[in-house]
């Protein structure tokens, strides 16, 4: 597929709405701002925390160039947010993503930096892939052929990596039939290796022998003289967990958020990471229950004595956590409130108490920095949900917001 002319043209637009907007507070639409007077819920990114924990990772790598992973909408951020914000850090090699249109979206964007395409390319991608000089992850002849094909289309060398499937049995050329591809792409002039990775299975032991059988493989073509250019493997957890993984360059994704990957308690110890966004919305409606009255679908809880309640107009489509009923907490005013009920598509409801302590336009912070209960590895362990669906499982399309404070 070509790339669309339309798009280019909106993000040209979106790019200059943006630099017209005062520097203390950007949005990726303007009419999003919120203010007293709105009720959607939305989210605000935290630029200074998203580069803090790029620079963490990268001393905790043993100051490695950081490969950043924007897949799946930027963990919920916004890929183009993410890369706009992080691009100009040194320590930032590029930025990696799984989907096609989303890697052809960011170098229309403006993202000079390498990009890399870890999934499979689009059939009709390989002309705009090649065009927009995106690194492509090959591991099987089809792509080989189709990349090479258009890399001779437009007489030029294109930069690839290697993908080494060495125990995840996902993605990637099996490790034991890599040698004889690694030749084949080194002969091949219209491509040029420019790096070769793999992903970790995160079973701690297990790991090891991964490394060991990709560490080898590379000795092994460099001693045929051939090429498998930087070496990469180490996403978040092995970033913590497996410092010998680091090799030439890694690939975090979930850290750069500031949520931690795997132990959250025992990473905290290694390296600080700062939570990167909240998740906000207003109090839209604060009632006083009288005794009996049950609260939401299914009736789940029931007022034993009059209390106060808020309703929050966010819900588990907007990428709050289902499971928050009788876990999780909101910050509003300094304070945490249980959520209460059920958690429906569009609304929470939180349990305010004996007094009346709220009013509508009152802000809540469902998920953020700003207390441990609302730390996103928090919610994750009191709600069994993974912290990757923490993040990855916010509405792409809720406001988003980049803040300076
Ligand atoms: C998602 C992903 C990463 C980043 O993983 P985190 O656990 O978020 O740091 C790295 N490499 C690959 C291949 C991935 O799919």
């Amino acid at each position: 597929m070509k790339v669309s002319r339309r798009g280019f043209i909106n993000t040209l637009a979106a790019g200059a709405a943006l630099s017209v907007l005062p520097k203390s507070i950007r949005a990726n639409d303007i009419s999003v701002k919120p203010s007293k007077d709105r009720f959607d819920p939305w989210l605000e990114i935290d630029p200074e925390a998203l580069k803090y924990n790029v620079k963490q990772l990268y001393e905790q790598s043993g100051n490695r160039p950081v490969l950043a992973v924007v897949k799946n909408n930027g963990y919920g951020l916004g890929t183009e947010n993410i890369a706009s914000i992080l691009e100009d850090m040194p320590e930032i090699a590029g930025f990696a993503d799984v989907k096609t249109q989303s890697c052809i979206s960011l170098r229309q964007g403006g993202v000079k930096k390498p990009i890399l395409l870890m999934g499979m390319p689009s059939d009709n991608a390989y002309d705009s892939l090649v065009d927009g000089n995106i690194q492509v992850a090959i591991y099987t002849q089809d792509v080989l052929k189709n990349l090479t094909k258009a890399a001779r289309g437009q007489q030029k060398v294109h930069d690839v990596h290697i993908y080494v499937d060495t125990g995840m049995s996902r993605m990637g050329v099996p490790y034991h039939k890599a040698l004889p591809f690694v030749k084949e792409v080194n002969s091949n002039s219209s491509m040029k290796i420019i790096g070769s990775f793999m992903g970790f299975t995160e079973d701690a032991d297990f790991d090891k022998e991964q490394l060991t059988k990709f560490v080898d493989l590379a000795k092994v073509a460099k001693d045929q003289s051939y090429s498998m250019g930087k070496l990469h493997a180490a996403s978040s957890n092995a970033i913590f967990h497996f410092p010998q993984a680091a090799l030439d360059m890694v690939r975090p994704g979930i850290g750069i958020y500031g949520a931690y990957p795997t132990y959250f308690k025992k990473e905290k110890e290694i390296k600080t990471l700062r939570v990167a966004y909240k998740l906000k919305a207003r109090i839209v409606r604060v009632e006083q229950l009288r005794k009996g009255d049950g609260v939401s679908y299914g009736r789940n809880y029931i007022a034993e004595k009059p209390t106060w309640i808020a309703t929050l107009p966010i819900g588990h489509a907007d990428g709050y956590l289902r499971k928050a009923v009788g876990n999780a907490k909101v910050f509003i005013n300094q304070k945490l409130y249980p959520v209460i009920g059920a958690v429906s598509a569009s609304h929470t409801i939180i349990e305010i108490g004996d007094e009346e302590k709220v009013k509508i336009g009152d802000e809540a912070i469902l998920v953020g920095p700003d207390h441990a209960e609302v730390h996103p590895n928090h919610l994750s362990d009191v709600t069994g949900v993974s912290v990757y669906d923490v993040l990855m499982h916010m509405n792409a399309q809720l406001p988003k917001i980049i803040t300076t404070d």
